[in-house]
């Protein structure tokens, strides 16, 4: 019986999605080995603790905890200093991290600290004897990679939004821990964390993605966008590169091949051509709906629900019926 590690990402004292995420594929993953248990690690500012119920909801068998009034942002090396600290000590199979920006660049770290192998962006995952068996999407998600790690533990970063959430009604144990290293004495400083802000939703967080293209004409069109995410109440607002790069969005909210990968519940690309690179950051959306005024643009082969027309037209109209079911007409 092996146990599995999960580091739950959190940002401004409260859970990232992708830490219930991770805490439940290292649940999955323990149960297809034949049982053991599931440690998660949760590093943050005092309080932070609280946190720990919704972890054991996820799956965890164990949070460890680590308060620190200096630990309120992530810190790189102390981060990667405590996760390894513990994967060292704990006889771990395998060890689950976000493939967010903060997991992409912890568990890297924590890979160079133990000397063992790691592999990114998993859509897929299997322990198969001493192996680790994962999957990767390449080429613009055109080309699904299986890659094959040995050894113990074996650290994968997963993408957000690959693995639903468990939600058991299960019970954590916890326990304190202490950062490895002192917080004062780290050489990299974490000082703000940019783009859309620690207060809004974030891309990968939000259950509802609403992006728009070019087809808004310009960027004060975008409060249409904007408009609607606000009706949906849990919604993020993406964009297309030609979008971003014409400086009417900000770059971070760039969805695609060279910007943000995402995976809601809903996505719904408004005046979006569908270039293979912009799909290349939102294919796996579990419903997409599309709305251009081009019967053959590209996006409709992928939606699940088309609209053509005229976004200036179908969009307000869509905004209020969302607003008018939201609140219960
Ligand atoms: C190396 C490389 C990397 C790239 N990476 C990315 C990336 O990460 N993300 C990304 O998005 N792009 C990326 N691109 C750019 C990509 O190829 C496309 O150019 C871009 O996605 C197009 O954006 P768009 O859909 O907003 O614009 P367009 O392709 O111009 O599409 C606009 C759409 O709006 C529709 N439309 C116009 N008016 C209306 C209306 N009134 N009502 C309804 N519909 C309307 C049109 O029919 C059209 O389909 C990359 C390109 C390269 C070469």
């Amino acid at each position: 019986m092996a146990n599995m590690f999960a580091f739950a990402e959190s940002r401004g004292g409260s859970l990232r999605k992708v830490a219930l995420e991770a805490v439940s594929a290292a649940r999955q993953a323990t149960d297809a080995t034949g049982g053991g248990e599931v440690h998660a690690l949760l590093i943050g500012a005092p309080g932070i603790g609280a946190k720990a119920a919704a972890l054991g909801r996820a799956g965890a068998d164990l949070v460890i905890v680590v308060e620190h009034a200096g630990l309120a942002r992530y810190s790189p090396e102390v981060f990667a200093a405590t996760a390894a600290d513990r994967l060292r000590s704990g006889g771990y199979r395998g060890a689950f991290f976000a493939a967010s920006a903060e997991g992409r660049d912890l568990a890297p770290r924590v890979a160079v600290a133990l000397g063992v192998s790691m592999a990114s962006d998993l859509t897929g995952f299997a322990f198969e004897g001493d192996a680790l068996v994962g999957k990767h999407p390449t080429h613009i998600g055109k080309i699904i990679t299986t890659v094959r790690l040995t050894g113990s533990p074996a650290l994968l970063t997963l993408r957000p939004g690959a693995v639903l959430v468990t939600d058991a009604d299960r019970t954590a144990r916890v326990e304190q821990g202490a950062p490895a290293l002192d917080p004062a004495a780290a050489r990299v400083v974490v000082t703000s964390v940019g783009g859309t802000g620690d207060a809004q939703l974030d891309l990968a967080d939000a259950p509802v993605v609403v992006s728009g293209g070019r087809g808004l004409r310009e960027a004060a069109n975008f409060k249409l966008v904007e408009e609607l995410a606000a009706a949906f109440g849990n919604a993020a607002v993406g964009a297309t590169r030609a979008v971003t790069d014409d400086g009417w969005r900000d770059p971070s909210t760039q969805i695609g091949q060279t910007g943000r990968i995402v995976s809601p519940d809903l996505y719904v690309a408004v005046g979006i051509s569908g270039a293979i690179q912009h799909l290349a950051g939102m294919r796996t959306s579990k419903t997409i709906v599309a709305i251009n005024k081009d019967k053959d643009a590209p996006i409709f082969k992928l939606a699940d629900y088309g609209i053509v027309g005229d976004l200036f037209e179908i969009v307000p109209r869509l905004t209020e019926e969302v607003r008018k079911a939201r609140a219960g007409h």
